[in-house]
């Protein structure tokens, strides 16, 4: 994304032509950006050549898992939903695995059929009705489980999943129960251990303690794990204060790992691949003077972009043409929902607005659309791809139609 005359560009699309052809609010993302996260993240771990299961919850449209399935990824899933999306998008059944702590007997049942690579189980009930329903298809079952490292992953509290206090992955106690359980069946063939500690992390000292966690349990079994699932996890920089995540460091905390554990490692990065390529444009519709700030109403809500009401996650907030003339009130940009956490950033010294100004909501490729709602009984917005000076609609925008 980069200012061009004053105008705001995604590769060779300005925004405000995109605006005038598809209305707002719409979701863009950029395709070249999409290729350079994949690149770059694969160059971080290519020296032992991970699998890399793009985390299909954080971006589940289609053709967006199309585009990433062509750079040779696979699939994290954690719904009988997802995993149908990502066998559609044409991803390959030994390169899913499958995530979440609530697995019904159906998603079970359907993940086997479809002989997938892992089901990466958090519990030993769960463990058990898999091989309940591997027994009765007299299959053998392929499976990784959850460990909970207890592992702070100093992250926001609502996205940190690796803490014993969370729902999250098994204790080591219930760990070995399991891998003995394992043991016993002719039905499971247990193969991975899997750790997802959170999301949005920013310091590579929580992936190294993880790692140290799966270490420890490794030296005390003697079961032979083929892979080890990192999880996903790592952040981007969504404001000018986040500092970067080090991937070198992680990479070498890895390998040092790996010198001790002949296994084959497996990430699912989500956030990390989408998130900086999707932009979401809007339109300011009116704007109301409260004495001490100004309340900017746009025509895009919590429905389209639930991140800051649910998080209170910050997003960088961009003219789409740009000005000198600074506003001398603080600008507050709500949604036009009837909630008071409809509201997306607070901004001093923003340019000044005007009512149909366009402005930019930028890093929204992950769990932006995917946590999209019809609150209100708002139709959801239109998702664009731009690849170079093509832009290809990936999703239409929900009629009322649709939803009434
Ligand atoms: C959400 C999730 C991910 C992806 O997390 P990101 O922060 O988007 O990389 C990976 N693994 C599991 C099990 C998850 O629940």
């Amino acid at each position: 994304m980069k200012y061009n005359n004053k105008k705001l560009f995604i590769e060779k699309i300005d925004l405000n032509k995109i605006a005038i052809k598809f209305k707002t609010p719409s979701y863009c993302y950029s395709h070249s950006k999409l290729k350079e996260n994949i690149f770059k993240f694969k160059k971080s771990f290519k020296s032992f050549n991970p699998l890399i299961c793009f985390a299909v919850k954080s971006n589940t449209n289609v053709n967006i898992i199309r585009e990433i399935k062509k750079f040779g990824l696979g699939a994290d899933v954690v719904s009988i939903g997802e995993l149908m999306l990502a066998l559609k998008a044409g991803i390959k059944p030994n390169k899913i695995v499958f995530s979440g702590v609530g697995k019904t007997s159906l998603e079970i049942s359907y993940a086997i059929e479809k002989k997938i690579l892992l089901i990466n189980a958090e519990s030993l009930s769960e463990i058990k009705e898999i091989n309940r329903i591997a027994k009765s298809k007299k299959k053998i079952v392929s499976v990784g489980i959850r460990l909970n490292p207890n592992t702070d992953a100093k992250t926001l509290k609502q996205i940190s999943t690796g803490k014993k206090e969370n729902k999250f992955g098994v204790n080591t106690n219930t760990f070995h129960k399991i891998v003995d359980y394992c043991k016993n069946s002719n039905n499971i063939n247990l193969k991975c251990l899997s750790v997802h500690i959170g999301s949005q992390i920013l310091d590579y000292k929580p992936y190294e303690k993880m790692l140290k966690a799966v270490s420890q349990i490794l030296n005390k079994t003697n079961h032979k794990f083929e892979f080890i699932d990192l999880g996903g996890g790592m952040g981007i920089k969504y404001s000018g204060e986040n500092k970067k995540l080090n991937y070198k460091k992680y990479n070498t905390a890895i390998l040092k790992f790996l010198r001790k554990h002949k296994v084959k490692i497996i990430f699912e990065p989500g956030r990390s691949i989408i998130g900086d390529t999707g932009t979401l444009i809007s339109k300011v519709i009116y704007i109301k003077d409260s004495g001490s700030k100004k309340f900017i109403i746009l025509d895009a809500a919590m429905n389209d972009l639930m991140r800051p009401a649910l998080y209170g996650a910050f997003h960088k907030t961009l003219p789409v043409t740009k000005s000198k003339k600074i506003s001398k009130k603080t600008y507050e940009f709500v949604g036009p929902i009837c909630e008071s956490t409809d509201r997306f950033v607070t901004l001093k010294n923003f340019q000044v607005l005007k009512e149909k100004d366009l402005i930019a909501i930028c890093d929204v490729g992950a769990y932006g659309m995917s946590l999209s709602s019809n609150y209100n009984l708002r139709p959801k917005p239109i998702e664009l791809l731009i690849k170079g000076s093509k832009i290809k609609v990936i999703r239409k925008r929900q009629k009322h139609k649709d939803i009434i």
